[in-house]
């Protein structure tokens, strides 16, 4: 298989260049082609000799496809989905209470536009699958089928009919994505480098449901915004829902989260679904104040979506206005956040990268 040439960092386009016998500025022009302009096709790329661009096609891929499907809600909300090229993991290092359940075949993932006036938010997918395996998500539901490489999620930004136009991204679709930090880290370098797409890291969110070791990296790393899923303020009952719980400890997490200053630009936001009478009381809004008392943070409530044979509800409305002024209450900032896309199954926990005719 040839190597993709997006995905690629400024001196890796050059070198690419050289390797074919090209100028390094060759690979200048290739990152303003792809990155700048977003430009996904040889043909287009007009200030580039055609013998320049068939010694390089020969060697390397451009690493853009378009979409095989998309659907769209009745709110505006698209989904798109795309074929990818995933690979199974190296396990090295993996934590043994996380499993891998790779299995071979096509890997689809989704990611979902939303518009919201002058704002367009891509929901970008970090891996096919995910072998978290949170309950409540029909992504964990579904097993882990390989890791996405920095060109595959890339791609996501590049081949949608709104490419021009998107103002943010949230690492929130398919996958965990600290569990796939390289290329991860690999893609935030590309959207804020100036050779790159030159986005302020105010425009992107990486959410965790608490990877430690790579959140450490993050923290340290990273200056865009992080999210991370809670659900429950007590490890026992969190665990029920989230086997992530007994490999890092959510204590740890925010303990971990409690050394890096927030009160700048740098934002860190807990999301939290509500399911009626598991995680939807005064005890549980008790809970999450202690446990996250004096940290410069934000409380998203997201509504649960139904999925197949998973006994839960979603919490009334009554219990999560509740919920929420009760964190108010207690000066910690707390929002419902409107639930976008569910006719189209593109909603928070509803991504299944199924292909559908
Ligand atoms: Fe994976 Fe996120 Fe779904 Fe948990 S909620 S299984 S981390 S995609």
């Amino acid at each position: 298989m040839k190597e993709k040439l997006l995905g690629m960092t400024l001196g890796e386009l050059k070198s690419a260049a050289q390797a074919c016998g090209l100028k390094p500025f060759v690979g200048a022009q290739l990152a303003d082609w792809l990155y700048a302009k977003r430009v996904g096709s040889w043909d287009r790329m007009a200030n580039i000799s055609k013998a320049a661009r068939q010694a390089l096609a020969q060697r390397y891929d451009l690493g853009v496809s378009a979409p095989v499907g998309t659907a769209v809600s009745s709110d505006g909300t698209k989904k798109y989905l795309f074929k990818v090229s995933a690979r199974t993991p190296d396990r090295t290092g993996a934590h043994p209470d996380i499993p891998d359940a790779g299995v071979d075949g096509e890997r689809f993932v989704e990611s979902v536009m939303i518009p919201d006036d002058d704002r367009f938010t891509l929901c970008v997918s970090s891996q096919a699958g995910c072998r978290m395996g949170c309950k409540f998500c029909m992504t964990g539901r579904n097993g882990f089928h390989g890791q996405l490489d920095a060109a595959d999620i890339l791609n996501q930004f590049l081949s949608i009919d709104e490419a021009a136009s998107l103002t943010n991204t949230v690492f929130m679709g398919m996958g965990e994505p600290l569990d796939n930090y390289d290329a991860v880290a690999r893609v935030i370098e590309v959207l804020t480098a100036p050779w790159g797409f030159a986005w302020s890291p105010k425009r992107i969110t990486v959410s965790t449901i608490g990877v430690l070791p790579t959140l450490k990296k993050f923290l340290d790393g990273q200056r865009c915004h992080l999210a991370v899923s809670l659900h429950n303020p007590f490890p026992e009952e969190r665990l029920e829902m989230m086997p992530v719980q007994k490999a890092w400890d959510i204590r740890d997490v925010i303990g971990l989260i409690r050394e890096y200053d927030f009160s700048g630009q740098r934002r860190v936001s807990f999301e939290y679904t509500m399911f009626a009478g598991f995680n939807d009381d005064k005890r549980h809004a008790d809970a999450l104040i202690r446990l996250l008392r004096g940290l410069e943070c934000r409380v998203n409530l997201i509504r649960f979506h139904k999925i197949p044979d998973f006994p839960y509800d979603c919490a009334s409305d009554q219990a999560m206005a509740a919920f929420r002024d009760r964190l108010n209450n207690h000066q910690i900032l707390c929002t419902i956040r409107a639930s976008r896309g569910e006719d189209i199954l593109a909603a928070c926990g509803m991504l299944a990268g199924q292909h559908a005719d």
